[in-house]
C-alpha cells in the first residue's frame, strides 16, 4: 500500500474566500497536512469535514450531515466523540489511513475575550500513522509496531546497499542493518512493518516499485531536501544527547540515512513530543537465516497464506504468557540465528527449562503477572501515559524482583543466568513507592483523578476532606431547605451545565417563585420540576470545586513525580523487561517441548541435515484436534556422496508438501532456539531457506501463475549456496506438460551441480525419478499408500523408492468429481498405461514418454443417439397424456414402453 490511498487532498473546493472564521481555520490547517484525514476537536467531539467526512463516515459507518455551507455548496460533516475516538482512530489505521489530531489548545473563554468573532486556537498535536502507535487500545499486544525506514548508498557502480532503521515506538526498541540490494525484499518482509518511510528517489524506483506495491505497509516517500547526510547524524545525536555516535558502535551512510529518515518522521508525527528509544543496536549481515518474502508466506511462520495467525507456526509454537514474549517469540522467529554460540545459548535455557518443571511453571506464574512494562514505559516516556502505566511499571518490577529471587538460588546455564543478573537491577525502592502511591482501583486517565492512595499524600487526603465535608454541608442544606419550603421531595443535584441546583415539583417551585423561598433564583422550568440556585448554595458550590481542584492538581504533581522516577532508570526499565521477555520466549519453548515430546536439535557447522520422527507442528496440532494421529518421518539429507537431494513423488494427498514443509520448520525452529518435533535431530548450520510451490496463485500483483513460479525459482538457482536448505513443492506444474517437466529436470540438475545445496523436491512427473540413475546425490523417496478395493488408503509413511502412481483419479472421486467424469478419465488413462506398456523399452530418460500415444486411446463412447422424429418410442410416448391416466394406466404405459423397447411384449 503506498501513502496514496490514504490521502485526502486539499481540492478546489477548500478556497478560503468567505469561509467563516471558524472554516478558513480548518482550511488552513488542512491544508498543512493534506495527506491526513483532519480530526477537528470542537467541544466534545472530533469533527471532519469535506472529503475527509466522506472517507471517514463511508470507513466507519457513521452518519454523515453537514454543517453550513463553503462556496455555495452544503459542507459534508461527521464526528467521533472524543472519549470514544480511541476505536475510530484504530479503525481508520487499520484500513492504512494517516489522522492529523488537531486541539484546542486554548480556553474558549480566551478566545472570547479577543472578541465575539475569534475562534479558539487550534493545532495539530500529533499525527497517528499506523507506524507510530502508542496506545493499547491501537496496538495489537503480542506483535511489534514496527516503523521501517530506508536508506541507501552505493557499494560500486553496479551494486547498492540498504540500510533499514527499525524502531518500534510503542516499545523504544530501535534496530539498525544493512543489506545487499537482491536481499531488500527479504529483509522488508521479515520486519512485517506498519509503515515505511524512504526517500522519494527509492520510491521511484522503477526497479524497487514492486516492493512497494506489494507491501502490506503504508509507504510514505520524504523529500530528498529533507534527508541530508548531515541532517540525519545531527538528529541523531540529538535523540540520544551525544556528541558523536563512536559510541554506539559504526554504522554505514545507509544505515544513518535510515535512522536519519525515521526520526525525521518520528519527529514530524509526534509534534515534538520527545520519543524515548534505546541505543540502535546493529545487527551484522548474515547473522540471521535468509528467509525471502515467498518462503515466509509459503511456510506460513507468522500468519497464514490467508494472512491469519491463527493456523501459522507462530500460533502452533506460540506458549508465552506476557505481551512483551509474545512480541518476541515472533521476532524469534522472523530472524532464526546463525550463530552456533547463540543458539546454543538459547538451547541451553530451554534444555534447563524442560528438566525443572517447578522451576518453570513457578518462572511462568511470575511473567503471567507481569504487565506489558515496555509499552507503559514507551507511553510515560511520551508524557501519553496514565495511572494504569505506573501501575503496569510497579507490577513489571514486582515481576523481575520476585523471579530474579525464585532463580536467584539455582545453577542455572550462561544464557539464563545473565537474564537473571538483569532482573536483579530492578528497584525495589521505586516499586514500594509506586505501590504506596496508586489506589487499588485506577482510572484510565490522569485527568480523572482520584488515583493517589488514601495515606500517602497528606495534603491530597485533606483536600479530599475538604471535599467530603462540602458534600455533607451540602446534604444539611438540602435538608434545611426541605424543612422551609415544606417539601420532602426537594433535592440539590449537580449537573455540567448548571453546576448544583436546587430542584423542587412544579407546584412548589411557582410557590417559591412567588415569595415562599425569597433567597431562591429560579434557574429552569423543567415539564414537572423547577430549578433554583441561592447564594449560599453558589458560595459552596466553589468552596467544593476548589477542593476537588486542588486534589487534581496535587494528584498530578504525584503523577510527575513518579514518572520522573520511573523515567530517570527508564534504560534499565526497558532493559529487564527484554529480560522478562527472553525468560518468556525460553520458557515458552520449554512448556512446548515437554507438552509435545519434541526434543534439541544437535547443530554445527557441518552440511548435515538428518531428521528422525520429525512432525509437522500445525498438521499434526489439527489432526490431534480431530483425534487422528500424525506420522511421523524421517529425512536425512547428510550424504556427501548420496541423498543431499531427494525426490519425492506419492500419491496426491499423500503427504508430500506437509513433509517437505515440516523438514524446513524443523530447521527454522532449530535455528530460532527453539526445540524441535522430532525424536532426534541433527542439522548442519543453513544460511539460507527456500520453500516454493508450483503454481501458486499472484493475480492481484498482476503476475501469471507461471511467471511467479518462475521468478521465484530463478531467485533460489540463482542464490542457494552448499549451506542453504531448498524445498521446492511440484515446481513446471502450472505449464504444459513438456515444458514443465523439462523445466523441473533442468532445475534438478542445477541444483545438483551447481547449488550443491540439500533440497527436497516433490513432483507428479514421475519421469523425474530415473534422473536418480545419473546424479549420484540425488535419492528417490515415495509416500506409502494401500488399494482397498479400489480405494485408495493413505499410510502417510515416507518410504525410499519411486511412486507407480499418483491416485489422482481415486482423490478426484473423493473429491465429488461427477462420476461420469471420472470415469471417462479412467478409461484415457487406462489408454494412455496401455500404449506405454506396449511401447518398445523405453527406459531412456531422455525420451519422453506421454501424448506420443493418445492416438491409441480409443475415443469417448457415443452419446445415446436423440429419437428419431419417427421412432416408435417418441410416437408411443407422444400418445400419452400424464395427466389424464389413472393410476393403472400409468402403469401400464410404461409397460407398453418397455416392451417396445426390448421389442418384447407383456405378459
Ligand atoms: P498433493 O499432491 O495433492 O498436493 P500432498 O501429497 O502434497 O498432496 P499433503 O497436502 O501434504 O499431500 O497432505 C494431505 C493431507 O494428508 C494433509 O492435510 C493431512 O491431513 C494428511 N497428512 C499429511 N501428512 C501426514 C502425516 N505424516 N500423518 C498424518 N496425516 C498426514
Amino acid at each position: 500500500m503506498t501513502s496514496s490511498p490514504v490521502t485526502s487532498p486539499m481540492t478546489s473546493p477548500l478556497d478560503t474566500p468567505g469561509a467563516t472564521p471558524m472554516m478558513a481555520q480548518y482550511i488552513e490547517i488542512k491544508a498543512a497536512n493534506p495527506d491526513c484525514l483532519l480530526f477537528y476537536r470542537m467541544g466534545d467531539f472530533y469533527e471532519l469535514f469535506f472529503e475527509d467526512a466522506e472517507i471517514a463516515s463511508r470507513a466507519l459507518g457513521i452518519v454523515l450531515t453537514k454543517r453550513g455551507k463553503h462556496g455555495g455548496a452544503d459542507i459534508p460533516m461527521c464526528g467521533v466523540p472524543v472519549e470514544r475516538s480511541d476505536d475510530y482512530l484504530h479503525r481508520l489505521i487499520a484500513l492504512g489511513h494517516r489522522v492529523a489530531v488537531c486541539q484546542q489548545t486554548e480556553d474558549p473563554a480566551e478566545a472570547k475575550k479577543r472578541g465575539p468573532k475569534s475562534v479558539v486556537r487550534r493545532e495539530v498535536t500529533r499525527l497517528v500513522t499506523p507506524g507510530t502507535l502508542t496506545e493499547d487500545r491501537l496496538l495489537d499486544p503480542a506483535r511489534a509496531n514496527l516503523l521501517l525506514a530506508i536508506g541507501r548508498r552505493k557499494v560500486s557502480d553496479a551494486r547498492e546497499a540498504y540500510g533499514l532503521a527499525a524502531i518500534d515506538i510503542s516499545t523504544g526498541r530501535f534496530a539498525l542493518s544493512e543489506v545487499e540490494g537482491a536481499e531488500l525484499a527479504a529483509a522488508i518482509a521479515r520486519h512485517e512493518p506498519r509503515e515505511i518511510v524512504l526517500s522519494e528517489a527509492i520510491h521511484a524506483d522503477p526497479a524497487l516499485a514492486r516492493l512497494w506495491r506489494d507491501t502490506r505497509a503504508a509507504v510514505v516517500p520524504l523529500a530528498a531536501a529533507e534527508l541530508e547526510p548531515a541532517s540525519a547524524e545531527r538528529r541523531i545525536r540529538e535523540q540520544f544527547g551525544v556528541k558523536t555516535l563512536d559510541g554506539f558502535g559504526s554504522f554505514s551512510r545507509a544505515e544513518i540515512a535510515a535512522a536519519g529518515a525515521a526520526l525525521l518522521y518520528i519527529e514530524r508525527t509526534q509534534f515534538g513530543a520527545k520519543v524515548p528509544l534505546s541505543a540502535p543496536s546493529r545487527e551484522a549481515s548474515g547473522a540471521t537465516l535468509a528467509i525471502d518474502a515467498a518462503t515466509r508466506a509459503n511456510l506460513e511462520l507468522t500468519r497464514t497464506l490467508s494472512g491469519e495467525r491463527k493456523g501459522s507456526l507462530l500460533d502452533a509454537i506460540d506458549r508465552t504468557v506476557s505481551a512483551g514474549g509474545a512480541r518476541l517469540l515472533a521476532e524469534h522467529l522472523a530472524g532464526p540465528l546463525t550463530s552456533l554460540q547463540k543458539i546454543a545459548r538459547r538451547h541451553d535455557a530451554v534444555a534447563f527449562l524442560v528438566e525443572d518443571g517447578s522451576l518453570r511453571a513457578q518462572l511462568r506464574d511470575a511473567l503471567k503477572a507481569a504487565p506489558d512494562l515496555a509499552r507503559a514505559l514507551s507511553r510515560l516516556g511520551l508524557g501519553r501515559a496514565g495511572p494504569r502505566d505506573l501501575a503496569a511499571l510497579r507490577g513489571g518490577l514486582d515481576a523481575a524482583l520476585a523471579i530474579a529471587e525464585g532463580l536467584g538460588g539455582a545453577e542455572l546455564p550462561e544464557g539464563l543466568a545473565r537474564l537473571v543478573q538483569r532482573l536483579d537491577a530492578a528497584d525495589r525502592d521505586l516499586a514500594t513507592e509506586l505501590g504506596a502511591a496508586l489506589a487499588d482501583d485506577l482510572p484510565l486517565h490522569r485527568r480523572d483523578g482520584n488515583f493517589v492512595r488514601e495515606g500517602y499524600h497528606p495534603e491530597i487526603d485533606e483536600a479530599r476532606l475538604l471535599g467530603q465535608d462540602s458534600r455533607k454541608v451540602i446534604a444539611a442544606l438540602q435538608a434545611r431547605y426541605a424543612e422551609a419550603t415544606g417539601c420532602r421531595t426537594l433535592r440539590i443535584k449537580h449537573n455540567n451545565v448548571l453546576g448544583y441546583y436546587i430542584e423542587v415539583p412544579q407546584a412548589v417551585g411557582e410557590a417559591c417563585l412567588k415569595g415562599l423561598m425569597r433567597e431562591f433564583v429560579h434557574r429552569q422550568t423543567m415539564v414537572d420540576a423547577m430549578r433554583f440556585t441561592s447564594v449560599e448554595l453558589g458560595e459552596l458550590e466553589s468552596k467544593i470545586a476548589g477542593a476537588s481542584d486542588r486534589v487534581l492538581a496535587l494528584e498530578a504533581q504525584v503523577f510527575d513525580g513518579l514518572s520522573q522516577r520511573v523515567m530517570e532508570q527508564a534504560d534499565r526499565i526497558a532493559d529487564i523487561a527484554d529480560a522478562l521477555s527472553a525468560l518468556d520466549v525460553a520458557a515458552s519453548h520449554a512448556e512446548l517441548a515437554v507438552e509435545l515430546d519434541w526434543t534439541r536439535p544437535q547443530l554445527d557447522e557441518s552440511l548435515a541435515f538428518a531428521i528422525q520422527g520429525g512432525r509437522h507442528p500445525v498438521v499434526e496440532a489439527a489432526l490431534r484436534k480431530a483425534g487422528e494421529a500424525f506420522i511421523a518421518n524421517a529425512c536425512d539429507l547428510s550424504g556427501e556422496e548420496a541423498g543431499r537431494i531427494r525426490l519425492v513423488t506419492g500419491p496426491n494427498m499423500g503427504g508430500k508438501s506437509t513433509f517437505l514443509r515440516q523438514n524446513a520448520l524443523v530447521a527454522v525452529l532449530a535455528q530460532m532456539g527453539a526445540f524441535v518435533p522430532a525424536r532426534a535431530a541433527h542439522l548442519g548450520l543453513v544460511d539460507r531457506l527456500f520453500s516454493r510451490v508450483g503454481a501458486a496463485d499472484d493475480l492481484a500483483r498482476g503476475h501469471s501463475t507461471f511467471m511467479v513460479e518462475m521468478v521465484e525459482t530463478a531467485a533460489i538457482l540463482n542464490q542457494a549456496t552448499r549451506r542453504s536448505l531448498v524445498v521446492l513443492d511440484e515446481i513446471g506444474r502450472g505449464t504444459a506438460t513438456f515444458d514443465g517437466l523439462s523445466i523441473a529436470w533442468a532445475c534438478l540438475e542445477h541444483l545438483h551441480e551447481k547449488n550443491g545445496c540439500r533440497a527436497l523436491f516433490a513432483t507428479h512427473f514421475h519421469e523425474l525419478t530415473a534422473l536418480s540413475k545419473r546424479l549420484p546425490r540425488l535419492d528417490n523417496a515415495t509416500l506409502k499408500v494401500a488399494e482397498h478395493r479400489g480405494d485408495v488408503v493413505f499410510l502417510h509413511e515416507v518410504v525410499p523408492g519411486v511412486a507407480e502412481r499418483s491416485y489422482g483419479l481415486q482423490v478426484a472421486r473423493l473429491a465429488g468429481l461427477p462420476a461420469s467424469v471420472v470415469a471417462r478419465a479412467g478409461t484415457i488413462l487406462k489408454g494412455l498405461e496401455t500404449s506405454e506398456r506396449e511401447r518398445p523399452a523405453r527406459a531412456r530418460i531422455d525420451d519422453l514418454p506421454l501424448f506420443a500415444s493418445l492416438s491409441e486411446i480409443a475415443p469417448p463412447p457415443p452419446e445415446p443417439a436423440a429419437p428419431e422424429p419417427d421412432d416408435t418410442l417418441g410416437r408411443l410416448l407422444d400418445t400419452i397424456d400424464p395427466d389424464s391416466l389413472t393410476p393403472r394406466e400409468a402403469l401400464d404405459a410404461l409397460y407398453r414402453l418397455k416392451a417396445e423397447r426390448t421389442g418384447g411384449s407383456r405378459g
